[in-house]
C-alpha cells in the first residue's frame, strides 16, 4: 500500500447500531448434551454504530472477536446479549423468518475468496444465484444482464461468467465475491479479512474497488482486518478489539496520529513504514507474551498481563470505554483514572454487561 490516503466518501446517517453485544460460547467435554463446564466470553460488551457510506475498521489479534462481532451483528451467530439495530429496526431477536427480507440488505466478503466460492458453479451462477434465490429477475436474459453487470461493477468482463473459480487467480476470486454480495444492492456489507489471503500488489486493487463501490453505492462496511496499513486506507473511524472487547475507537486520522491505549500504541509501533531511517529512529512499544485465553481471562483491565504501562490498579479495576471527546472513546485508566473513594465507588469498577456500555460522545 502506498502512504497516500484516497479521500474517502461522505456519510449521513445511521445503518448499523450495536449496543453492549456479546456473544458467549458454553464450552466442555460433555457439552452440547450435559451441563457446559465453562464459557467463552468471544465478545463482551461491545457498543459501536455505523453511518451510510461508512468504513468502521475492526482491527485486533486473531482471536480477540472481531469475526464473531461481525457474525452476530449480521444474526448469522445468535447474541447472548446486548442490541442490533439494523436500518432503524432492532433485529436482535428476530427469527429466520422475520430475517429473511432484511438479508438482501446486509451481506459478507470472506477472506478465503476460493474457499468462498463453490468450485463446481460457474461465475454466472455464483454472482447471479442470489438474484434468482430472492426472485429479483424474470427472465434469463435479465439475469444473464445482471451478471454481466454485476462484474462490470467489480471491474470484470462479462464474458468471464462462463468460468469456473478455479481459473481464476485470488484477486479476481475476490472480485466475484464482492459482486455476488452486491446483487441483493446492501446497505451494509461486513468484510471479514477480505485482502488477507491476497498478495500485496493484489490488496490495494480489491481495496481500491471497495472504495469505489461505497462511492459510487453509498455501501457501509465493518470491515474486519489484523493488517493496519490496509484499514487505514480504507476506514472514516477504527475499532481496536483486545479480548472480545473494545479498546480504543477514534477516527483515522486521530488514531493515527496519536494512539491513546497502550495496546493501539502497540500495534500501531508494529507497522513498518517505508522510510527506512524513519522506521530505525522510532520507537517500538513491547507487548509481552500471547492472548490470554478468553475462558478466563485476567483480572481487572484485560490488556494488564501484557501492557508495559501497567499498575497495580489495572490488576483489580476493569476500565470502562470513555469518552475523550471528538468522538473519540479509550478504556485504560492512564487516560481516564479511577475514582478510588470509598464514599463514591466508580463506575469503572462493575464489570456486568450492563456497566459496559460505552461512555462515548
Ligand atoms: Fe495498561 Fe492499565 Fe491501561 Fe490496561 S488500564 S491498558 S493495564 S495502563
Amino acid at each position: 500500500m502506498s502512504d497516500a490516503l484516497a479521500p474517502l466518501p461522505a456519510i449521513t446517517d445511521e445503518v448499523l447500531r450495536v449496543e453492549n453485544l456479546s456473544v458467549h460460547f458454553p464450552v466442555g467435554p460433555s457439552w452440547p448434551f450435559g451441563k457446559p463446564r465453562a464459557t467463552v466470553k468471544a465478545v463482551d460488551g461491545v457498543s459501536f454504530s455505523l453511518k451510510r457510506g461508512e468504513t468502521l475498521g475492526l482491527v485486533g489479534e486473531s482471536g480477540c472477536g472481531k469475526s464473531t462481532t461481525g457474525l452476530a451483528a449480521l444474526r448469522m451467530l445468535q447474541p447472548t446479549g446486548g442490541r442490533i439495530v439494523f436500518e432503524g429496526q432492532d433485529i436482535t431477536g428476530f427469527d429466520k423468518a422475520r430475517m429473511r427480507p432484511l438479508r438482501r440488505g446486509m451481506q459478507m466478503v470472506y477472506q478465503d475468496p476460493y474457499g468462498s466460492l463453490n468450485p463446481r458453479m460457474r461465475v454466472r451462477d455464483l454472482v447471479g444465484e442470489p438474484l434468482a434465490v430472492h426472485k429479483l429477475v424474470s427472465s434469463q436474459a435479465e439475469y444473464d444482464e445482471r451478471v454481466a453487470g454485476l462484474l462490470a461493477t467489480v471491474g470484470l468482463l462479462p464474458s468471464m461468467a462462463d468460468r469456473y473459480p478455479h481459473e481464476f487467480s485470488g484477486g479476481q476470486r475476490q472480485r466475484i465475491g464482492i459482486a455476488r454480495a452486491l446483487a441483493l444492492e446492501p446497505s451494509l456489507i461486513i468484510c471479514d479479512e477480505p485482502v488477507s489471503a491476497l498478495d500485496v500488489s493484489i490488496q490495494a486493487q480489491v481495496v481500491n474497488v471497495l472504495v469505489d463501490l461505497q462511492q459510487r453505492l453509498g455501501l457501509s462496511y465493518l470491515f474486519i482486518a489484523h493488517d493496519l496499513a490496509v484499514v487505514r486506507h480504507i476506514s472514516h473511524r477504527i475499532a481496536v478489539m483486545y479480548l472480545g472487547r473494545i479498546v480504543e475507537i477514534a477516527s483515522r486520522d486521530d488514531l493515527y496520529a496519536r494512539p491513546l491505549h497502550p495496546y493501539t500504541q502497540a500495534l500501531m509501533s508494529a507497522v513498518p513504514v517505508a522510510d527506512p531511517e524513519v522506521e530505525r529512529a522510532r520507537p517500538r512499544i513491547p507487548v509481552r507474551g500471547e492472548v490470554p485465553s478468553a475462558l478466563r481471562p485476567p483480572s481487572g483491565c484485560r490488556f494488564h498481563p501484557r501492557c508495559p504501562m501497567a499498575t497495580d490498579v489495572c490488576k483489580t479495576v476493569d476500565p470502562v470505554l470513555t469518552s475523550t471527546g471528538g468522538g473519540r472513546a479509550v478504556a485504560c485508566h492512564l487516560v481516564h483514572p479511577p475514582v478510588t473513594s470509598a464514599v463514591a465507588p466508580s463506575p469503572m469498577q462493575h464489570s456486568s454487561n450492563e456497566s459496559r456500555v460505552a461512555r462515548t460522545a
